[in-house]
């Protein structure tokens, strides 16, 4: 399967394919660094607290995503409309 952000052959990443050199330029997070993030954010549950965290993070990050294809799709839809 093709890479989502290139043309390169991608390996699958969760729910995503994508090659070496992109996942590479994401700069993903160490295990040490996971653990040092949680340990800052409560030092009492650090891993139940990050993960509800990471899991707000991502219900919002799916909000914008819709909001804002919302959007493109609403210029979309009467750009095409106009005669310009
Ligand atoms: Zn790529």
């Amino acid at each position: 399967m093709k890479c989502y952000k290139c043309e390169n052959l991608g390996k699958k990443l969760f729910e995503f394919y994508i090659c070496d050199a992109c996942k590479k330029s994401l700069r993903l997070h160490q295990d040490e660094t996971i653990t040092k993030n949680a340990q800052n954010l409560c030092k009492e549950e650090p891993k139940q607290a990050y993960l509800l965290d990471i899991k707000k993070r991502i219900l919002k990050l799916d909000e914008d995503y819709i909001s804002k294809k919302i959007k493109l799709l609403h210029i979309k839809a009467n750009l095409e409309g106009f005669d310009i």
